[in-house]
C-alpha cells in the first residue's frame, strides 16, 4: 500500500547520496506505486539554485543511477512533486524561512504536516540541522501530523561522540522520530537472516554452542580507498564497517527470538546481544584482532597503488585497512562459540556472507572410507555478490562402494523471486514513511556497538604502528589473520 500523505525534506540535496542513491530509491518506489498521491519532495542544501535546475540535475542522475530502464512519464510525475529551498542551519533565519515555504508546499500538495527530514549531509552538520530544525519549532509532531528524522551513517566515530550525537539529536527529537540508518539492513537476505532463524523449525533448535561451532562473518571488498583517502585515512576498516555493518549481520545471527516481530522487542533483543560482547581489556583486544594495510598488488585485472601511496593518505599512516576480530559472547546459548569476523578493501575477491559452522560428526563409521572431500557442515548466508543461502553437507559418491564427498544445497534468491534491482534504500525509505523502525538503529543499539570496538580503538591508539600487518591488494589479507582463526583450530572460508 502507499505511504502516508507526507513530505520528504532532504538536507544535503545538492550532494553524492541524494543523487546517486536517494532519488533513484524515491523513482523505484513510485514506480512501484508505493509513495502517496500527496506527496512532495523538498530539497535543500546551502547553494544558491533554483527548483528548475535542481530538476535537471535529478533528471541526469535518474538517466545516470536508476537501478532499471526509468519510465518517463513516472519521472515526470515524481519531479513534478520538487522543490528546492536553499538555506543552511548556521544562516539565521534560514530554517524559519524553510519552516514558511514547507507550510506552503504542503497546503498545495495535501501532505497534511507529515514531514520525513533526511540528513545527507556530512555527519558535522548533522546536529546543527537537528538543533536549527529544533529551534524554529519543526521537530514537534503536533495536530497528529508526524515528524521524523532519518541520519545516515557514521554514528560518532567512537563510544564517547556517538554518545553526545544520541544526546544532541534526543534534545530535539524524541526517540521513536529517529530513524537511524544502516543500508545493509535494507538488503533482502539480512533481513532474510530473521526468517530463516524464526520461521522455520529446522534451524533454531540447534542454533546454539551445543551445535554450532563457529560462525565466520565476511565483507570483503575489491575496492580500493580510490579517491576517498581523506575520509578513509581518518576512519579506518573498523570504524567504517565494524559496529554498523558487521555488527548487525552478528546481532541478527547471533541474537535471542524477540518476543513479537516489532521494533521494540527486535531491537531490543539485538543491543543485548551486542551487549554480550566482552572484550575486558586492551591487552585481550590487542590478542582478538589483527589489523592490516595493503601494499601494491593487482586486483583482478587492475594494479593497485599501496595504501599509503593513495591520495590524501599520509605516507606513514596506520590506518587499517582490514581488520579480523576473534569475539566471544558471553551468554548461555553461546559460551565458547568463536564468531570471527573480517572487512577489508583492495582484497582478490567481493563477498559478503555470514557462514554458520556446524560441529562435525563422529565419523568413525566411515574411518576406512575413501573420503574425496568431506565437506563442513556450513549454512551460509551470502549477501554479496549473489543473494542466497546454501549449506554444504556431504553425500555418497555413485557407485559400489561408499565414497563421501562434499556437496552444496544451495537457494538463489534469483531462482524464486523476481526482485527488481534496487538501491537498498527503498525498503528503508518506506518504512520510515509508514513508521515501521524495525529495520534502523536505536541509540542504544548504536551505543552497544561502539562500546563493543572501543576497546580496540583504545588498544591500536596505544601501540601504534605496532602489528599493523601488511597484505598484498587483490590477496585475502594477511597472513596473521589466517593464524587468529588456526590458533582456534578453524580455518576461513576462502575468497578467492
Ligand atoms: P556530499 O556529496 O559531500 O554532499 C553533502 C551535501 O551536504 C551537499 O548537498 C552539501 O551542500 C551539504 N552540506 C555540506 N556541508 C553542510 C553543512 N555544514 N550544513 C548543511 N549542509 C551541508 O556527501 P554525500 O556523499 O552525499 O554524503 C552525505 C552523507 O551520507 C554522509 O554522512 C555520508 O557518510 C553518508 N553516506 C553517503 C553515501 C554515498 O554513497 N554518497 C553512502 C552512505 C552514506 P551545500 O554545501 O550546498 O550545503
Amino acid at each position: 500500500p502507499p505511504a502516508d500523505p507526507c513530505c520528504f525534506v532532504v538536507f544535503g540535496a545538492s550532494g553524492d547520496l541524494t543523487h546517486r542513491l536517494l532519488v533513484p530509491a524515491l523513482y523505484n518506489l513510485a514506480a512501484a506505486g508505493h509513495l502517496p498521491d500527496a506527496f512532495s519532495i523538498v530539497g535543500v542544501a546551502r547553494a544558491e539554485m533554483t527548483t528548475a535546475a535542481f530538476c535537471e540535475g535529478l533528471r541526469k542522475a535518474l538517466d545516470r543511477f536508476a537501478t532499471r530502464p526509468v519510465d518517463p512519464a513516472v519521472v515526470d510525475r515524481l519531479l513534478s512533486c520538487v522543490s528546492y529551498v536553499s538555506g543552511g542551519p548556521e544562516e539565521p533565519g534560514s530554517f524559519d524561512r524553510l519552516r514558511d515555504r514547507l507550510e506552503v508546499i504542503e497546503a498545495q500538495r495535501g501532505t497534511r504536516g507529515n514531514r520525513l527530514y533526511y540528513l545527507a549531509t556530512p555527519p558535522t552538520a548533522f546536529v546543527p540541522i537537528a538543533r536549527a530544525l529544533g529551534a524554529a519549532g519543526m521537530a514537534r509532531e503536533e495536530k497528529g501530523a508526524w515528524r521524523r528524522l532519518i541520519v545516515e551513517k557514521p554514528f560518532g566515530t567512537d563510544l564517547a561522540s556517538a554518545q553526545a550525537l544520541n544526546r544532541a539529536l534526543l534534545d530535539m527529537f524524541e526517540e521513536h522520530q529517529i530513524f537511524r540508518i544502516d543500508h545493509y539492513l535494507g538488503k533482502e537476505t539480512v533481513q532474510n537472516i530473521l526468517v530463516l532463524r524464526f520461521a522455520n523449525g529446522l534451524f533454531e533448535p540447534i542454533w546454539n554452542r551445543d551445535h554450532i561451532d563457529h560462525v565466520q562473518i565476511t565483507v570483503a571488498e575489491t575496492l580500493a580507498v580510490g579517491r576517498r583517502g581523506k575520509f578513509y585515512d581518518a576512519t579506518g576498516a573498523l570504524r567504517d564497517m565494524v559496529p554498523n555493518h558487521l555488527f548487525q549481520l552478528l546481532a541478527l545471527t547471533a541474537m535471542e527470538p524477540p518476543s513479537r516481530f516489532d521494533a521494540t522487542a527486535v531491537r531490543r533483543a539485538k543491543a543485548a546481544v551486542l551487549d554480550e560482547i566482552q572484550v575486558e581489556s586492551t591487552t585481550e583486544a590487542l590478542r582478538r584482532s589483527v589489523r592490516g594495510q595493503y601494499a601494491a598488488g593487482r586486483v583482478g585485472d587492475t594494479e593497485v597503488p599501496a595504501y599509503r601511496a593513495t591520495a590524501d593518505v599520509a605516507p606513514d599512516s596506520t590506518t587499517e585497512t582490514y581488520v579480523a576480530l576473534g569475539l566471544e559472547i558471553d551468554n548461555w546459548r553461546w559460551a565458547g562459540v568463536p564468531f570471527f569476523l573480517r572487512t577489508g578493501k583492495a582484497l582478490g575477491r567481493r563477498v559478503s556472507e555470514v557462514a554458520i559452522k556446524f560441529k562435525q560428526a563422529p565419523f568413525a563409521m566411515f574411518r576406512h572410507m575413501p573420503i574425496e572431500h568431506l565437506a563442513e557442515n556450513f549454512l551460509t548466508v551470502r549477501i554479496a555478490p549473489e543473494e542466497g543461502i546454501s549449506l554444504q553437507f556431504n553425500a555418497k559418491v555413485p557407485g559400489p562402494s561408499i565414497a563421501i564427498d562434499g556437496v552444496n544445497m544451495t537457494f538463489q534468491y534469483r531462482d524464486y523471486f523476481d526482485a527488481a534491482p534496487s538501491t537498498g534504500y527503498e525498503t528503508l525509505i518506506y518504512d520510515c514513511m509508514i513508521g515501521d523502525a524495525i529495520l534502523f538503529q536505536r541509540a542504544d543499539g548504536v551505543e552497544a556497538g561502539w562500546r563493543a570496538v572501543q576497546p580496540f580503538l583504545d588498544a591500536w591508539r596505544e601501540v601504534g604502528a605496532d602489528g599493523l600487518c601488511v597484505y598484498d591488494a587483490g590477496s585475502e589479507g594477511p597472513q596473521e589473520a589466517h593464524d587468529l582463526v588456526g590458533n582456534h583450530g578453524r580455518r576461513w572460508r576462502p575468497i578467492r
